[in-house]
């Protein structure tokens, strides 16, 4: 059986920024990292929005508020060190009607008590910058951009193998968690059967299976990770240059991370999305791909019945938004007229892992599970690609 100082489930990317960091700071340590999939960043990282986030939205003293600020100036550094693809192209968030002028004043201050500096910008000011874009007031937000998350992810996890003893092993997903007095036992299938390995510690970095494996570990989980569907579509190329900036709708305070947006993509193309749905299993990318099982074990438990009472409102806004591309459509046109579903090309979705708790809310800020030698990233959401390294840092720092 071998052995390991650390055990890394996930190659996404918290799981590779901590195999990164930790090849830093400890260069000798035997470090495993393993994941189901056949290559990296399958989930949540490679299908995503690709924006390094600013920190415009979250609670002041918050983990996302704090590790997104730092994040954002990581990301960055990163990306200049390694080469790595990456602009910072700014972000315009526009009201369309007056009725959203005071939520545009609340949000405008949320980002100056995150220290962001934001420019307010009159309806003409925003005409002059983005002649596409039609709103009544907004303001911009310089440090924003963007990037490519799975190339990160690589090179986070070359960089932990080139300069520590840092191993990956893909197509191992893990079974059981067994404590023990000095470290873990962990049981893996594979296409050649089943293994263990010892690792003196565990780290859970398993997006949406992240609560199942806390449950197999047999430590109590008081939240649930439920899927919820990014829906995405790619604009025809005649689009590609539309904006300078990327351009978000005010969001509802209480969800600020509902609102299709408009975004620049590395690689030259313009998306609007994602939408967020609630599906039907955790890799349910297609719209009826989910296992019977799975659909009838995610409708079981009365968290999501409470859930989707309590959001009731935006539960069926979004539903609509999936089933009708004219009306997606029209969410984007409200701020940039003159776009219609005919413009709209396929393009890959996501699959948000948000914890919820037992009475339906939702968990907002990242968590964290702990036993004597193991720790479980318990929800990782959105600006978690922005974030990981600093959460790789928090991660670290909690298990010495
Ligand atoms: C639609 C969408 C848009 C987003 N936009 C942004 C954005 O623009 N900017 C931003 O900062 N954040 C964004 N996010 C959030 C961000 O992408 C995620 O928070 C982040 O990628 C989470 O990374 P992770 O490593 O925790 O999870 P993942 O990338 O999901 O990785 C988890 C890994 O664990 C593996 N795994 C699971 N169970 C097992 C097991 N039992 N055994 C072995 N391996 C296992 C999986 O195969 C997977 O590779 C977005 C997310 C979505 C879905």
């Amino acid at each position: 059986m071998s052995e390991y100082d650390f055990a890394i489930v996930g190659a996404g990317i918290i799981g590779a920024a901590v195999a990164y960091k930790l090849s830093q700071r400890q260069p000798g340590a035997r470090i495993l990292v393993f994941d189901k999939e056949a290559y990296c960043a399958r989930h949540q990282t490679g299908r995503n929005s690709g924006v390094i986030h600013a920190g415009v939205y979250y609670e002041p003293g918050s983990y996302k508020a704090r590790f997104c600020r730092q994040g954002l100036e990581h990301t960055f550094e990163l990306c200049e060190q390694f080469d790595l693809p990456h602009e910072r192209c700014g972000k315009l968030i526009v009201a369309t009607g007056q009725h959203e002028l005071s939520a545009l004043d609340a949000l405008f201050e949320r980002c100056q008590q995150n220290a962001l500096n934001p420019q307010r910008l009159t309806a003409a000011e925003i005409q002059r910058r983005e002649p596409a874009i039609n709103a009544v007031g907004g303001f911009f937000v310089k440090q924003t951009g963007i990037t490519d998350y799975k190339a990160i992810t690589q090179c986070l996890l070359q960089q932990a193998q080139h300069h520590g003893r840092c191993q990956i092993h893909y197509q191992h997903s893990l079974k059981t968690i067994n404590e023990l007095p000095d470290g873990t036992l962990l049981r893996f299938s594979h296409p050649q059967g089943e293994s263990e390995v010892k690792a003196a510690k565990l780290i859970n970095c398993a997006g949406i299976y992240a609560d199942e494996l806390i449950r197999r570990q047999g430590l109590k989980c008081d939240f649930r990770m439920l899927p919820f569907k990014g829906e995405y579509y790619r604009l025809n190329s005649h689009y590609n240059d539309i904006t300078q900036h990327l351009i978000y709708p005010v969001p509802d305070p209480a969800m600020p991370f509902l609102g299709v947006h408009l975004t620049r993509m590395i690689g030259g193309y313009t998306t609007v999305g994602p939408n967020a749905v609630l599906t039907t299993g955790r890799e349910a990318y297609n719209r009826l791909l989910s296992t019977d099982a799975e659909w009838l074990h995610l409708f079981a438990h009365g968290d999501v019945w409470k859930l989707l009472w309590r959001y009731k409102k935006a539960a069926v806004k979004e539903l609509y938004s999936s089933l009708s591309k004219s009306h997606y459509a029209r969410l984007v046109s409200r701020y940039c007229p003159g776009i219609t579903a005919a413009d709209f090309l396929p393009y890959r979705a996501g699959i948000r892992a948000q914890a919820v708790d037992r009475n339906g809310l939702l968990v907002h800020d990242f968590k964290f599970v702990e036993s004597a030698h193991a720790l479980h990233v318990g929800n990782a959401p959105s600006p978690a690609a922005t974030s990981a390294l600093p959460i790789a840092d928090e991660i670290i720092n909690r298990l010495f």
